[in-house]
C-alpha cells in the first residue's frame, strides 16, 4: 500500500477508498480503516485553519496494519477525512441545528452528535474542539456527502464481508482506529486512570465472540502493550452494523494510542512508528491463524 498524500484541496469527486486485496490465499479476516483518510474535497467550505481541521484523523493507521494482506486478510482505507464525513456513524446521525433547511427524512442524532462528532464534524481541534463552520449546510450537500464517499465506503465494506462470509460461513472483521491522548476528556469521561495503548471494543460483548477478543488482546499484551476493554470506546456504527457473532459475523474495534506513533500536533510519524509497525506484523500473524482454525 503507499502512503496517502495529505491533500487539502482534492478535487471531488475522487475514488471514496482505497482496497487491499491479499496476494495469496484469502482468510476470512476483513480490516477497515475509516479515519485515515487525508484528501480534503474542495468543497468541504470550512473556516477552521486546516491543522486543527486534521486532528480527527486516525493518521497512518492503514500504514501500520500493512502487514495484514499478507497474512491473507483484506484491507479497506477511506481516502476521505471523517472531519467532511464520518464512515463509523449512521446517516440518520445528524444534527439538525447545522443544516439550512429541514432534513427531507427522521434524524436520529446520538450521542456522538450531542458531542459535535456525528455524521457531519461541528468542531474540531488539537486542544479543544473549534467550529469548522461559520455557516449552516445545505440538505443537498450533505447528501451528496453521503452518495460520493459514506455510501461507496460502507457499500464496499459490505462486499468484502459478504464475499469471507459466502466463502468461509464466517467472518471476523477487525475495524481499526487510533486515538488522541486526551480521549477521557473528548469524550467527556472522568477516569482514575490513564488510557491504555490499545483499547479493544465490542460494545460490550455484543459484537464478537469472546475468545475474538482475547486472542487479539493476548497477541497485543504478549507485544508489551496494555490492552482495556470497552473503556472508554466501545465501537460506534461499522462494528454494530457487522458484528452478528450468533451468524458467526464477529466485529472488534481496535483503537491505538497516538502517543505510540503520532507528533498529535504535526501529524507526522514519531519514532515509535517502525517499532509499532513491526509489532503489528506480528498481531495479524496471531489473528491470521486464529482465524484460519476457524475455517471449515
Ligand atoms: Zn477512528
Amino acid at each position: 500500500m503507499t502512503d496517502s498524500a495529505v491533500d487539502p484541496r482534492a478535487k471531488t469527486p475522487f475514488p471514496p477508498y482505497t482496497l487491499s486485496l491479499p496476494p495469496g490465499d484469502p482468510i476470512a479476516l476483513v480490516a477497515d480503516s475509516p479515519h485515515s483518510g487525508t484528501r480534503y474535497p474542495e468543497d468541504f467550505g470550512h473556516v477552521l485553519a486546516f491543522e486543527a481541521l486534521r486532528a480527527g484523523e486516525d493518521t497512518h493507521v492503514h500504514e501500520l496494519w500493512q502487514s495484514l494482506p499478507g497474512v491473507g486478510a483484506t484491507l479497506l482505507a477511506a481516502e476521505f477525512p471523517r472531519s467532511y464525513i464520518d464512515p463509523n456513524r449512521d446517516i440518520e446521525d445528524i444534527d439538525p441545528e447545522m443544516l439550512s433547511q429541514p432534513w427531507p427524512g427522521e434524524l436520529k442524532p446520538s450521542e456522538k452528535t450531542r458531542l459535535g462528532i456525528g455524521l457531519i464534524w461541528r468542531h474540531s481541534g488539537q486542544n479543544g474542539r473549534k467550529p469548522i463552520y461559520d455557516r449552516l449546510l445545505t440538505p443537498a450537500e450533505v447528501q451528496a456527502r453521503i452518495d460520493t464517499y459514506h455510501k461507496p465506503y460502507h457499500a464496499a465494506m459490505r462486499e468484502q464481508i459478504e464475499a469471507a462470509y459466502a466463502r468461509f460461513g464466517g467472518v471476523w472483521h477487525l475495524n481499526l482506529h487510533s486515538m488522541p491522548a486526551n480521549s477521557y476528556e473528548g469524550l467527556q469521561i472522568e477516569s482514575d486512570h490513564p488510557l491504555a495503548d490499545f483499547v479493544l471494543g465490542d460494545r460490550d460483548g455484543t459484537t464478537c465472540s469472546p475468545e475474538f477478543i482475547d486472542v487479539v488482546a493476548g497477541s497485543l499484551r504478549r507485544q508489551g502493550y496494555s490492552v482495556a476493554i470497552n473503556d472508554p470506546f466501545k465501537g460506534v456504527a461499522l462494528i454494530a452494523r457487522l458484528g452478528r457473532p450468533a451468524e458467526n459475523r464477529h466485529s472488534l474495534q481496535v483503537e491505538i494510542h497516538r502517543g505510540l506513533y503520532l507528533d498529535e500536533m504535526t501529524r507526522e510519524r514519531s519514532a515509535g512508528f517502525d517499532d509499532l509497525q513491526r509489532k503489528l506484523a506480528i498481531v495479524s500473524r496471531d489473528i491470521a491463524d486464529y482465524v484460519k482454525e476457524q475455517h471449515p
